[in-house]
């Protein structure tokens, strides 16, 4: 079945056809690195990450790539004003020069590099810095001035949108943000969407162009084409990116190249809270460091975004949180539950691989060719974990299942499998369980209870049925199996 995705270019669901069949390319608006990201915009990574995993899972080679913004990004959509970069030299009580903002930056990016491997999102294969891609810029913004398509003032070299006469391909066109331009450039300004390629700034880059920064869009259209080429198939980012920043990032790219750019825009709705947006500006974020100090993985945060459509605002709580933390606390506990008995009774899952049919796997793949939509999958896959087969082969079923399905949503059961199997195969753990049935078996319980706890300090856990016990890991990727 042909994967089907919504493309904000044409504001209509189309069939997805890559430009080579050999290898798939993806461009990320990444995040602008002066503080730790929140939980919200790993939402829009998150996007980011399924569709490469859904691409991987049905066998095509993919090319991800995810811009680092570590300089001139402004608050808000603006051109001028404060500079988000400025704000973590001050926070840091820095000498504000550029030496000390790009070292500030690389601290941030490691720390948001190492968010992204707490969520199990997949490294992207270029992660560029604009820093590192001044050269591009400047060739950009050169062919755009020899184009004619740009103009200078005292602050700025301008691209002129009325030159552009596809200017705001993607729709929804607001001028909030550059009011603040336009007060600054009153007099100077041909047009209030006109935005900035180039600003001049004594702390900034020397150039041919002036000393100075590049604009916030150029980073995009220049880092994009330089990995990926003028054309590339996907571009994604969230949907406050759209009106101003993904607009000016086709025209730049498509003025300059006379291409099409990306083929497929694809937009990742808000994660809210109290029905707002996510936001550090508006002091109600969250980040994984909040879910570290009340116990929760960043993986049950996974599959909370999981259970949500990209293009619809997800309600955050903690709550949900939770309930999304317990789900995956019992996956967790099912795969531990299959490898003990396997262990016991020496079999192995190999001769069960049969029992999930290839009709399974089609229908929970068809949820994501159905625009991603990864809670129809995914509720179509528990509906596969919570059903009952006709066969005694109950827990083992539903391990291969997990198994099959771990790539597509990342949520480490393979690392689960491998995990427990180390945990139950120590050679103190598994005399301590032996001696342990054993004592149960003699109704000693005051022994049982000691060893209980012996296995405890293992990291070994017990549940304790009518007739036998079942061993699993108390705790394991930090999540609680008891
Ligand atoms: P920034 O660091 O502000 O450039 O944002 C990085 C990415 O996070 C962009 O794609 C934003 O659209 C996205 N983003 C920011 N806030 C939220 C939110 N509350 N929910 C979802 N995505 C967000
Ligand atoms: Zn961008």
């Amino acid at each position: 079945m042909p994967l089907n995705i919504y493309n904000s270019l044409h504001k209509q669901i189309e069939e997805f056809t890559p430009i080579n069949d050999r290898e798939i390319t993806m461009y990320h608006c990444g995040p602008t690195v002066y503080d730790r990201v929140h939980i919200g915009n790993l939402r829009s990574f998150f996007l980011a990450d399924t569709l490469r995993r859904y691409f991987e899972f049905t066998g095509h080679k993919v090319k991800q790539v995810m811009n680092i913004t570590d300089i001139g990004h402004i608050s808000g959509d603006a051109d001028f004003g404060e500079d988000k970069m400025m704000r973590l030299l001050k926070r840091k009580g820095l000498e504000i020069n550029l030496k000390n903002m790009l070292s500030a930056a690389a601290e941030e990016t490691e720390q948001f590099e190492k968010d992204l491997e707490a969520l199990n999102i997949l490294h992207p294969h270029v992660l560029p810095k604009a820093s590192d891609h001044i050269k591009e810029q400047i060739a950009m913004i050169q062919q755009l001035i020899a184009k004619e398509i740009s103009y200078v003032t005292k602050h700025a070299i301008y691209f002129d949108v009325s030159k552009d006469p596809h200017y705001g391909a993607l729709g929804g066109l607001t001028t909030s943000g550059q009011e603040e331009n336009s007060r600054i450039e009153e007099s100077e300004k041909r047009n209030i969407q006109d935005f900035a390629l180039w600003k001049f700034d004594e702390m900034g880059f020397d150039s041919e162009l002036g000393k100075g920064f590049p604009g916030w869009h150029i980073e995009c259209s220049a880092m994009s084409i330089k990995y990926l080429g003028e054309e590339f198939d996907i571009h994604t980012g969230g949907i406050d990116l759209k009106p101003i920043h993904h607009n000016n990032e086709i025209a730049q790219a498509c003025c300059s190249t006379d291409k099409n750019f990306a083929h497929y825009w694809m937009h990742g709705e808000f994660l809210n809270i109290d029905s707002e947006k996510m936001a550090k500006s508006l002091g109600n974020m969250f980040t994984l460091a909040d879910l570290e100090e009340k116990n929760i993985s960043p993986l049950a945060l996974r599959v909370l975004f999981l259970q949500a459509h990209y293009r619809s605002v997800l309600n955050f709580s903690w709550d949900a949180l939770e309930a999304s933390s317990n789900l995956l606390s019992g996956l967790y506990k099912t795969i531990a539950k299959c490898i003990y008995d396997d262990l016991r009774q020496k079999s192995s899952l190999d001769a069960v691989q049969i029992l999930v049919e290839d009709y399974k796997t089609s229908d929970i793949l068809s949820g994501y060719q159905n625009d991603l939509n990864t809670p129809q999958s995914f509720s179509q896959f528990m509906r596969y974990i919570g059903e009952e087969p006709a066969i005694n082969y109950d827990s083992r079923y539903k391990t291969i299942l997990m198994l099959k399905f771990d790539d597509l949503f990342g949520l480490k059961f393979k690392e689960v499998d491998s995990t427990t199997k180390k945990f139950l195969t120590q050679e103190k753990t598994v005399a301590l369980i032996y001696e342990r049935n054993k004592a149960r078996l003699n109704k000693d319980y005051q022994k049982s209870d000691e060893l209980r706890d012996e296995l405890l300090a293992e990291n070994i856990a017990c549940e304790d049925g009518k007739d036998e016990s079942f061993y699993f890991p108390a705790k394991i990727l930090g999540v609680s199996l008891q």
